[in-house]
């Protein structure tokens, strides 16, 4: 049962993006802990534990991942994630305006359980949420990271 408290990691630089997922979230009785980086470098700092700020009582099993964003985007994000010995494992799912072959193609070659394209209907947007969360939920996770 200790997968239902798998920590979710959104990496995005939108605001309105980061109100819609937590509202989403909310909307969908979702009660995972949402932690939020702004960029691809913020969320490596996190998830490295840099500073020694101990961020996660465990790291996160999902990243809901957004492309396009400053200082680095999603797909640098995705490339130093796969190659982190610690990080690698970690479902990743993009959730983008990008519709670009070239963005997708990238994506699943670094190995991504989902790309999702937005922007959708607030409706869509939410019921598209609860689908992730579904799966999060009958996924098994073992114990330790
Ligand atoms: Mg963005």
């Amino acid at each position: 049962m200790s997968n239902k408290a798998v920590n979710i990691l959104l990496v995005e630089d939108d605001l309105v993006d980061v109100m819609n997922v937590k509202r989403a979230f909310k909307k969908n009785n979702i009660s995972n802990p949402l932690f939020v980086a702004e960029n691809g470098e913020e969320a490596l700092e996190m998830l490295r534990g840099h500073n020694q700020k101990k961020i996660f009582d465990s790291l996160p099993r999902i990243i809901l991942l957004d492309l396009n964003m400053p200082k680095m985007g999603g797909i640098e994000f995705l490339k130093e994630l796969r190659s982190d010995e610690n990080l690698k494992n970690i479902s990743v799912f993009v959730m983008t305006t990008s519709n670009e072959d070239n963005d997708k193609v990238e994506a699943f070659r670094l190995n991504v359980a989902g790309y999702i394209l937005k922007p959708l209907s607030m409706e869509s947007f939410i019921h598209a949420v609860s689908t992730l969360h579904n799966y999060w939920m009958l996924c098994e996770y073992p114990n330790n990271n």
